[in-house]
């Protein structure tokens, strides 16, 4: 059983029924966040219990938004190995650097996670069609989970986007569109085919439910660290599903009285110097980010020009304390190096971006070295190697 009550609006807090099919807030244009009555899962809820369970994202099923377990829609999602970065840790002087390594998700990426969420609500919403604009690995994700569902998927991406990501797709029977553009061109054609054929836009945040999939990575570290939040948390943002999701974890969390102090982490959204729309926004004290003219970079889940979500990022990023920062490709590419060659981790650019990104904070002084620091490998190298450039 969910303790999910209801949808409200992340910015104008208008409700929205749970068990009705929904979009984003019409009014503001803004995303939905899944509110839970946590004052009664408080009252029910063992937070030690979830360690016994089978493991996988749905072992804390009470707090995701299906109505029925049943309903989910699995591929082995979820709890993946939270490693210490002991040589990169000791090159840097720092003692305590752990990465979450999401490449061993289904699909090889962290799309697995929130795909799983929405794919399973769909369906449980009587839902048959989905259609996804993608910079790459949520169209695998959405195109494995349908399959799996039985359900309809069409997936639209750009048309220099990693070739893994549109094999995966096709072979799991998707519908592959490909667009002249970027992902925000791929955006615009999913908004008109759902208009006009009926297909459920599942783009990030114009669902609300991919992001509590992710809000379980949160979750997962808060319970590995025994319920002591790391002290910084750096994430490679495009969309930031998993930035806003984890921070909203933590809330649940300190609501659910599980966390055993009261203090959470400096969130760090890392981009890249070739889309760093959210670095601009949040340098400059914006509310609210400017669309990436000619966004460019090999870390393909950060070509986001322009998130739906961008004034909620910016929100979340500021209230952690935290602070966004750019890194370049080749920074990126010396960074894969380094997990690679030092600590035998085969990342995607997105996710040696967070180590790109750790080092330069570490130039500024900006972290302390005994500080829980933990980077974010959102998906396996293995997906772009036909993306690759010589290093
Ligand atoms: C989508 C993606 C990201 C960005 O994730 P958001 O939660 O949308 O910000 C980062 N890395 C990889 C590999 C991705 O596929
Ligand atoms: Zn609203």
């Amino acid at each position: 059983m969910t303790y999910l009550s209801h949808l409200r609006c992340s910015r104008c807090d208008k409700k929205y029924e749970a068990n009705q099919v929904q979009t984003f807030c019409q009014t503001c244009q803004a995303p939905l966040l899944s509110c839970y009555d946590l004052a009664a899962a408080r009252k029910h809820l063992d937070r030690g219990a979830f360690q016994t369970r089978q493991s996988g994202m749905w072992r804390w099923h009470e707090l995701l938004p299906v109505f029925n377990l049943h309903s989910a829609i699995s591929l082995g999602e979820g709890d993946t190995p939270l490693l210490l970065l002991r040589q990169i840790g000791t090159q840097y002087g720092l003692t305590n650097l752990f990465i979450k390594d999401e490449s061993f998700n289904p699909t090889g990426s962290f799309k697995a996670r929130g795909l799983s969420a929405a794919v399973s609500k769909a369906k449980e919403l009587g839902i048959r069609k989905l259609i996804i604009p993608t910079a790459g690995n949520a169209g695998g994700a959405l195109a494995a989970y349908a399959a799996r569902a039985g359900l309809k998927a069409t997936i639209v991406m750009p048309k220099d986007t990693p070739p893994s990501n549109i094999e995966e797709s096709k072979i799991a029977g998707a519908r592959v569109v490909l667009v002249d553009g970027l992902i925000s061109d791929a955006a615009k054609f999913a908004g008109k085919m759902a208009q006009e054929e009926g297909w459920y836009d599942v783009s990030t945040f114009k669902e609300p439910y991919r992001t509590e999939g992710k809000k379980i990575m949160g979750f997962e570290l808060a319970e590995a660290f025994n319920w002591i939040l790391p002290n910084v948390i750096v994430y490679p943002t495009g969309g930031g599903t998993g930035l806003i999701g984890m921070w909203k974890a933590f809330a649940e969390l300190q609501e659910l009285g599980w966390l055993e102090s009261s203090h959470r982490p400096r969130m760090i959204a890392v981009q890249a110097s070739g889309c760093a729309p959210v670095v601009k926004a949040f340098m400059s004290g914006a509310s609210s980010c400017e669309f990436w003219l000619n966004a460019n970079t090999i870390a393909a889940g950060l070509r986001v020009p322009k998130s739906f979500a961008d004034r909620e990022i910016l929100h979340d990023l500021k209230e952690s304390n935290g602070t966004a920062i750019e890194v370049d490709d080749k920074e990126i590419v010396s960074a894969q190096n380094i997990l690679a060659s030092s600590e035998g981790i085969f990342a995607a650019p997105e996710g040696a971006a967070t180590l790109a990104g750790l080092i330069k904070l570490v130039g500024r002084n900006e972290i302390h070295p005994d500080e829980k620091v933990v980077l974010f490998n959102t998906a396996t190298g293995l997906k772009y190697l036909d993306h690759r450039y010589v290093s």
